[in-house]
């Protein structure tokens, strides 16, 4: 098998996950990160089960369930605490668990560290200037004045890409949805054992355990643009809107402290036009596909990109160009089906949808996504 060697630029989930397996497989990886600290923020994320699988690529299974939470599925409530039914969630492979939530902080270290135990190169607080490609390979020079020549890039450097601002011409801006997120991570209550969606409200709210006493909370509002919240306000501002709900959002009201982390922000869209591959550069992850939290996928479908991107270019015989339209063919509807679905369920929500119509539009996305990719 051909070893290429690959420039990541953006080590997120998406780009540390082609990096794992494309450093598991023999290439020659160099990963480069803008952020100085490789940080991400303190929020948990959800962990479905099609992204389970993705992970299972990785052999990531054991340590999400070990340092997270498997919560095998998910309770739909009126926003009063009213049960309504369970998420219609399918189980995707025998022993493969229906769903799960871990922090973002933990999952960034634990795939950190698998980067480290390949020995891949990671250099921080490092971005790419110039990307200037040939039939054979591409020049890159970074922002610290290095150069480098590589076989492939893959720009992972999401929503705001460089590498799809320097290397496709036709890039589109991020499309606001009308909608916010405020988000909080805090100690679990004591009888949470699955994810909980709260629907029926203009808010609509859902909950996802990350370990074994640590759970988020996202609030979904209608935002207009104008709202702008300090960090001191956060945690008033948020108790205020949840000030109608019942069940586990009204024990986070009166449970919540100023020392949990609290965020919120506006959300924004956009599926970028196809190919995501031009010649030898590749977009992967949000840079390629920036969705909203409505389905809990984007970091699944930016982990699946991975998992992808290094089978298409471990086939024989097949040129490196090829390759990355063979990626992109297999990712694009997935991808945009999670992006549109994700955006008409935001657009349902601000409409007053009934929570039957859209915990419906949810299962039948979920179900979509359990198909093998
Ligand atoms: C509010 C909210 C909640 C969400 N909840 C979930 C969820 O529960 N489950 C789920 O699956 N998905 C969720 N998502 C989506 C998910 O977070 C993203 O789809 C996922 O993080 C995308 O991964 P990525 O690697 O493409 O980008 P990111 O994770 O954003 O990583 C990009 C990396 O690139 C780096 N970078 C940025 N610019 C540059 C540059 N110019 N040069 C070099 N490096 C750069 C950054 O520092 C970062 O490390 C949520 C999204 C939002 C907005």
């Amino acid at each position: 098998m051909a070893r290429h060697k690959v420039l990541i630029v953006g080590g997120g989930i998406g780009g540390m996950a082609a990096a794992i397996m494309l450093g598991k497989t023999g290439h020659d990886i160099d990963l480069v990160d803008i952020d100085p600290d490789w940080r991400v923020y303190g929020a948990g994320i959800t962990i479905t089960g099609a992204t389970l699988r993705a992970y299972k690529h990785l052999d990531m299974v054991d340590d999400i369930a070990s340092h997270g939470a498997i919560t095998n599925g998910a309770k739909i409530f009126n926003y009063d605490g009213t049960y309504l039914k369970d998420l219609d969630e399918p189980v995707l492979e025998e022993g493969l668990p229906a769903t799960g939530g871990i922090m973002r902080p933990v999952l960034h270290e634990l795939m950190q560290k698998r980067i480290r135990a390949l020995d891949i190169p990671v250099h921080l607080g490092v971005t790419v200037d110039s990307l200037i490609q040939d039939e054979d390979g591409v020049d890159v020079v970074f922002s610290n004045g290095q150069k480098g020549r590589y076989d492939v890039v893959v720009g992972s450097d999401s929503i705001n890409s460089k590498v799809r601002e320097l290397a496709f011409d036709n890039s589109q801006d991020p499309i606001p949805t009308g909608q916010g997120c405020w988000r909080i991570s805090m100690k679990c209550p004591p009888d949470i054992k699955r994810s909980e969606f709260y629907f029926g409200h203009k808010y609509t709210a859902g909950i996802t355990r990350c370990g074994v006493d640590e759970m988020y909370m996202w609030l979904l509002t209608p935002d207009d643009g104008s709202l702008w919240v300090k960090d001191e306000e956060a945690m008033e501002m948020l108790s205020e809107r949840l000030k109608d709900f019942g069940g586990t959002p009204k024990w986070i009201r009166e449970n919540m402290t100023k020392d949990d982390w609290i965020n919120y922000r506006p959300l924004a869209a956009v599926l970028q036009p196809g190919p995501w591959a031009n010649g030898r550069i590749v977009l992967l992850g949000d840079s390629a596909h920036a969705t909203t939290p409505h389905l809990a996928s984007g970091a699944g479908m930016a982990v699946e990109g991975g998992v992808v991107l290094s089978q298409e270019l471990n086939v024989e015989g097949v040129s490196i160009q090829d390759a990355l339209m063979a990626y992109n063919e297999r990712r694009y509807s997935r991808c945009r089906d999670v992006v549109e679905s994700s955006i008409a369920i935001g657009q349902k929500q601000l409409e007053g949808g009934d929570p039957d119509e859209v915990g419906d539009l949810i299962g039948a996305a979920i179900h979509r996504l359990a198909k093998p990719f």
